[in-house]
């Protein structure tokens, strides 16, 4: 029976272990590295990228920095929350040797899926307002704008048009996209599939417009549509949240990407940084 990590530090993992169960599909919350052995692919829900990047370092998800920050971060969360982060935590400034983290995970080849913070976290490269400072897990080939269509405000669902997930799910091709202070795809590698994208909404452009970041200001003004779902081998990125809708397609779909994955090993070319 093929079981699902979700990575359950933060964010709308609860949702997506919702949607698991009403597909029949067995859901594991992931918060230790040592439970990702159990599992056959991973989903990594939306959230907050930063606080996600800072927690899995606090739980030894991604190799941690050797920095006095995170440590006291990492004790922070600790007495805030609650949490016990002894040793068998993998809370400890090691390697984490001998735990499959995160990274390891995705060069396995098992699908792991991204849902708009987990997009960013999955990306090799994340660029936009507040970004920055963040480690990526990286492996999907693009690059990511943060907070792209503007903040919490600015959040809107909008019908995408998806012809994959009909030709393989069944349905129509539309698909009802909830975007919370979303972020999109600029640029993907040439292994990547496009699989939605969609028009730049009028009042992002304005509120893009009055960002004075140079370069960049102009590249987003420009551009009328943006892509905003893709896959690359056994990875799956979403800019929006298909967890909080009733269409459960997008689960059903990604698992059938384990079942095509079996044999296929992924090329993974893990980053480490934001611009
Ligand atoms: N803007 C958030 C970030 O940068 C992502 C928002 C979301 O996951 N809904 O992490």
């Amino acid at each position: 029976m093929t079981t699902v990590g979700v990575l359950a530090l933060q964010g709308s993992f609860n949702e997506h272990m919702a949607a698991l169960r009403r597909i029949g599909v067995k859901g594991v919350e992931i918060r230790k590295a040592e439970q990702l052995q159990a599992v056959d692919a991973l989903i990594i829900p939306g959230g907050e990228s930063t606080t996600m990047a800072k927690l899995a370092h606090c739980h030894n998800l991604v190799r941690p920095l050797l920095s006095v920050d995170y440590h006291l971060f990492c004790i922070m969360v600790a007495i805030v929350l609650e949490i016990g982060l002894g040793e068998s935590d993998g809370f400890e400034l090691s390697d984490g040797l001998g735990f499959p983290a995160l990274r390891e995970f995705v060069s396995t080849g098992k699908p792991v899926w991204g849902t708009c913070a987990g997009l960013i976290f999955l990306a090799n490269k994340a660029i936009g307002q507040k970004s920055g400072g963040q480690e990526l897990i990286g492996g999907l080939d693009c690059i990511v704008n943060r907070n792209f269509f503007g903040s919490q405000l600015q959040s809107f669902e909008t019908e995408l048009s998806v012809p994959k997930l009909a030709e393989e799910e069944g349905g129509p091709n539309g698909f009802r996209g909830v975007f919370i202070r979303a972020p999109a795809i600029l640029e993907v590698g040439p292994d990547v599939e496009i699989l939605a994208d969609c028009p730049v909404p009028l009042e992002t452009k304005k509120s893009i417009m009055s960002v004075d970041n140079g370069q960049e200001e102009e590249m987003l003004v420009s551009c009328e549509r943006v892509i905003v779902a893709v896959r690359q081998g056994n990875l799956l990125g979403t800019a929006f949240h298909p967890e909080l809708t009733s269409d459960l397609r997008w689960h059903s779909f990604f698992l059938k990407m384990k079942k095509d994955s079996s044999d296929r090993s992924l090329q993974c070319v893990p980053t480490s940084g934001t611009d």
